[in-house]
């Protein structure tokens, strides 16, 4: 006959339950991050064997994410059922033997229950955004508003532009109901949250991948994530509907900072026929309509070039509740692997500076992954700083060490814009294949 300790086995479960709302708290187990975030049980993937950290991108054991309150409370309930196992035990064994005879020695035991350790009660905090995964419907709230799905790891940055872009559309409704002033201040209104909106969604996709960058101004915004990440997100827009989300976001510029009054500035980046400074700037209820419709198209290609690159591996992952499986365009890698640069695909152009007269060869649709350094600052003696030459690591699929031998310069050309054109440099470390199918080296880049 077991004992009530050997009943409770080597493993108690203790059943956390739900706060008000319906969310149970988690951890992150990164050391560096240790953030708290909640999830609604029975919600998104079933079972996932793995979490991801909304915050940094930590991916884990689901069960390396209990927080540091639950793991007190469940080794206070455990230790509750074990010392109470422990002392129906020792109840058992009660015993009390009279003294017998002239020299008996009388022996007796009673168990009393002490009460034991209290149990280590917690409750769960209070966050600030609450989200529902449009990936994989999970239910989960966060500090701040955006994040990593903590089941599917898709980031939920661009589902937010969305619902604020909507925000912006019922406002022109409402708009149309009521009197002209109004009208005019609903509008105004409007302009300036999708500004903001698509502002504050494509600086949180950069800066997942560590760029800061803002953009207020796009035609900026464009060169800098071109240089920084070789895409180019305003190829998702026909050259005159890029020049009218320009124009509208300069538009709201000037109404934020100048009350609307046409400016120099204005005159020389807003490309309007119609402007004349010293006037007041004219929004065009068509134009919000429609500048709220490309910086959709616009979020969807950055977002989409930047977080969601590589394919689902939702196989492993379990079933989709509501959803079938195949859903594309969830980001499931972890946040270590970004560091490496991202892979794009990239004509090449191996440029032979010999006597031989032998001419560039191009390579199209080749795969590279370029990873920048940050560019050295130098201070010379006259006190000027400047930004000194750096080295770009390239990884080249399919390429090999064989093929650069006698390549002195290298092209690249991503999505019709030039990444690099740089020499290979080979005193930091000569080409050599990769071992994957491939070729790393360095070039030297010079930054103006
Ligand atoms: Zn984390
Ligand atoms: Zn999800």
């Amino acid at each position: 006959m077991p004992t009530h300790v050997e009943r409770l086995g080597t493993r108690i479960s203790v059943p956390l339950e739900p706060d008000a709302d319906g969310f149970v708290g988690r951890e992150c187990p990164n050391e560096k991050c240790l953030k708290y975030f909640k999830v609604t049980p029975n919600t998104g993937i079933a079972n996932p064997p793995s979490s991801h950290c909304p915050y940094c991108g930590h991916t884990d054991d689901s069960d390396t994410f209990f927080t540091e309150e639950q793991i007190e409370f469940a080794k206070s309930i455990a230790f509750r059922q074990f010392t109470e196992a422990f002392h129906r035990d020792l109840n058992s064994l009660e015993f009390g033997h009279k003294a017998t005879g002239p020299f008996g020695i009388g022996i007796s035991m009673k168990v009393t229950s002490s009460g034991g350790e209290p149990i280590k009660y917690y409750s769960e905090r209070q966050l600030e955004t609450h989200v529902v995964c449009d990936q994989c419907t999970l239910r989960y709230a966060i500090y701040g508003v955006f994040g990593w799905c903590p089941d599917c790891a898709a980031h939920n940055s661009f589902q937010i532009l969305s619902k604020n872009l909507e925000l912006a559309r019922k406002q022109l409704t409402l708009a149309d109901t009521v009197d002209y002033d109004l009208a005019e201040h609903l509008e105004a209104d409007a302009l300036e949250n999708v500004v903001s909106a698509f502002d504050g969604f494509a600086r949180q996709v950069c800066a997942e991948r560590d760029a800061d960058i803002h953009f207020q101004n796009l035609g900026s915004a464009r060169r800098r994530v071109a240089e920084k990440f070789a895409l180019d997100f305003a190829d998702a827009l026909a050259v005159d509907d890029w020049i009218l989300i320009c124009r509208v976001f300069q538009k709201r510029h000037l109404i934020a900072h100048k009350m609307g009054v046409i400016d120099d500035e204005y005159i020389k980046k807003a490309n309007d026929a119609t402007a004349v400074i010293g006037r007041r700037v004219r929004t065009e209820r068509s134009e919000v309509t429609a500048a709220i419709d490309l910086a959709e198209k616009l979020g969807k290609r950055l977002f989409d070039g930047l977080l969601a690159v590589r394919a689902p591996a939702l196989s492993s992952q379990g079933v989709i509740h509501g959803k079938s499986a195949a859903t594309p365009h969830i980001a499931s890698f972890a946040k270590n692997d970004w560091n490496n640069g991202t892979e794009v695909m990239a004509d090449i152009t191996l440029i032979e500076n010999s006597s031989a007269g032998t001419s560039d060869s191009v390579l199209s649709a080749q795969k590279v992954q370029i990873e920048r350094t940050s560019p050295a600052v130098s201070t010379g003696i006259d006190g000027i700083s400047s930004m000194g030459n750096h080295l770009t690591k390239i990884e080249w699929h399919g390429g090999n060490a064989a093929a650069l031998k006698q390549i002195t310069d290298i092209r690249i050309v991503a999505q019709g814009l030039p990444v690099i054109e740089a020499p290979v440099n080979r005193f930091y470390e000569s080409p050599r294949d990769s071992g994957s199918g491939g070729v790393i080296f360095f070039v030297l880049e010079g930054v103006e």
